[in-house]
């Protein structure tokens, strides 16, 4: 293979391409994992603590379809909207809930959105943590089309 300038070495580098010692079979990996959602993050760190070098992409936010648009969400969403009723039952029970019941949508997004960073975050530092793995921030692609 012909030696990269430091110009395309550059490049690569900030692209995330790095230079690998290949594995035993010559690969680059012994396990590589598409998508960094509570399956792949899980399968990855189970590999690599056994001992495999592991790679893993995920080109959208890390966590995957359970924290970032499924179960985390819905629930905070399942929540919030509970309370309604929990202010009407309360009055049968002698509180007084006079004061005016509206949920502050903007507020309550931010909460929200600041619950999946934090989520985030946790599966970022799983993914840190793990000995042979490394992060891909991209999407997988084949190198050819089919
Ligand atoms: C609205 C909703 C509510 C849900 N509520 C619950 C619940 O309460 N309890 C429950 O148990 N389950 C719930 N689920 C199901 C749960 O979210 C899924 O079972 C779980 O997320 C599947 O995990 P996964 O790792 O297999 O896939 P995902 O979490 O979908 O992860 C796949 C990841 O792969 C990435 N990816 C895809 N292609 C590429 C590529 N080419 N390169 C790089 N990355 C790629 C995606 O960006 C994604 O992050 C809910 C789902 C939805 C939609």
């Amino acid at each position: 293979m012909a030696p990269q300038t430091l110009a395309q070495s550059k490049r690569k580098k900030r692209q995330g391409i790095r230079t690998m010692t290949k594995t035993a079979h010559g690969y680059n990996y012994d396990y590589f994992v598409i998508g960094a959602g509570s399956g792949g993050v899980r399968s990855s760190r189970i590999a690599a603590s056994l001992g495999a070098k592991v790679g893993i992409a995920e080109y959208k936010d890390i966590g995957g379809t359970c924290v970032n648009v499924g179960c985390v969400p819905k629930k905070i969403m399942a929540y919030a909207a509970d309370y309604h009723g929990h202010f009407e039952d309360a009055k049968g029970y002698g509180w007084d809930v006079t004061a005016p019941r509206r949920l502050n949508w903007k507020k309550f997004i931010t909460r929200k959105n600041d619950e999946i960073k934090r989520l985030n975050g946790i599966y970022d530092g799983l993914l840190e943590s793990g000995r042979h793995l490394l992060r891909w921030s991209r999407r997988a692609t084949r190198p050819t089309h089919h």
